[in-house]
C-alpha cells in the first residue's frame, strides 16, 4: 500500500468516522515531528503505550494535547502519568485501579479510566474476563476509589483475517457495555466510552457501536521497532 502524507491519511480516516466517534491517533514509536504534522491538521488526542515515551512527548509537545495511555500499565509507573493523563485505556486489574486511585489522590484528580476487557482468542492480549468485570462491579470495588472515574470499556479483537470473528468479538463487548450502562453505571453520566477498533478493523468496530477508535499505522505508517531513534 502506498501511504499518503499524514494530512491526507488523517483526512481520509476522519471522512470515515461518524461525528460522535473520537479518533485517538496512536503515535507510539513515532518522532514528535510526525505528531506535529497531525497536530497541525487539528488532531489533539494522541495514544502511547510506553510511559517514558509518553512523558517525554508530553514535555516537548504543545500543552493542549490530550494524552491517552493505551498500553499495559505497571502499578509503579502510574505516578508518572497521574498529573496529566487524559485517559488510561488498559485498566485490567483491581490492583491497578487502586494504584491509579492512590496517585490520583496525590494530584487531586479523578483520573478517567477504561476497563480493558479480554475479547480476543489470543491469550497474550491483556484484559479482564466478563466474569472478572462482574466481580469488580458486584464487590463494589469502585465505590471506594474516589480518585478514579471509570468512563467506559476498551477491547482488542483477535488479529485475524476472519472478519466475522472480529465482528463477533466487538459485538460481545458492545453487549457488555450496554448491560453495564443500563445496570451498574445507570446513574453515572460519564460512562460513555467504548474504545474499540484499530487501523485494520475500525470500520467494523464502528458498525458494532464503538465510540472511540485507536488508529496508528493508517495515519503514521508502519512502525519500525528495531530502529532505535530519537523520540522528540
Ligand atoms: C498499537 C495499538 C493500536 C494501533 O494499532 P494500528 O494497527 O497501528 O492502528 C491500537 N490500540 C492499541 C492498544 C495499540 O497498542
Amino acid at each position: 500500500m502506498v501511504m499518503g502524507s499524514i494530512a491526507e491519511n488523517l483526512k481520509e480516516i476522519n471522512e470515515k468516522l461518524p461525528d460522535e466517534v473520537t479518533l485517538v491517533a496512536v503515535s507510539k514509536t513515532k518522532p514528535g515531528a510526525l505528531l506535529m504534522e497531525a497536530y497541525k491538521e487539528g488532531q489533539r488526542i494522541f495514544g502511547e503505550n510506553k510511559v517514558q515515551e509518553l512523558v517525554e512527548k508530553y514535555e516537548h509537545l504543545p500543552k493542549d494535547i490530550q494524552w491517552h495511555f493505551i498500553g499495559h500499565l505497571q502499578t509503579n509507573k502510574v505516578k508518572y502519568l497521574a498529573p496529566f493523563v487524559s485517559l488510561i485505556h488498559g485498566v485490567d486489574s483491581v490492583k491497578l485501579l487502586k494504584a491509579i486511585n492512590k496517585e490520583g489522590k496525590k494530584c487531586h484528580r479523578r483520573i478517567p479510566c477504561l476497563l480493558q476487557i479480554h475479547i480476543a482468542k489470543e491469550s497474550t492480549k491483556f484484559g479482564l474476563s466478563f466474569e472478572e468485570v462482574e466481580a469488580v462491579v458486584e464487590q463494589k470495588v469502585l465505590e471506594g476509589l474516589e480518585n478514579v472515574s471509570v468512563v467506559g470499556l476498551m477491547g482488542m479483537a483477535t488479529n485475524t483475517s476472519d472478519l466475522e470473528v472480529v465482528r463477533n468479538e466487538f459485538h460481545s463487548l458492545k453487549s457488555l457495555f450496554d448491560q453495564l450502562n443500563a445496570g451498574y453505571f445507570k446513574d453515572c453520566d460519564n460512562f460513555s466510552v467504548l474504545s474499540m477498533g484499530m487501523s485494520g478493523d475500525f470500520s467494523i468496530a464502528i458498525e458494532e457501536g464503538s465510540s472511540m477508535v485507536r488508529v496508528g499505522s493508517s495515519i503514521f505508517g508502519a512502525r519500525n521497532y528495531s530502529n532505535k531513534k530519537q523520540i522528540v
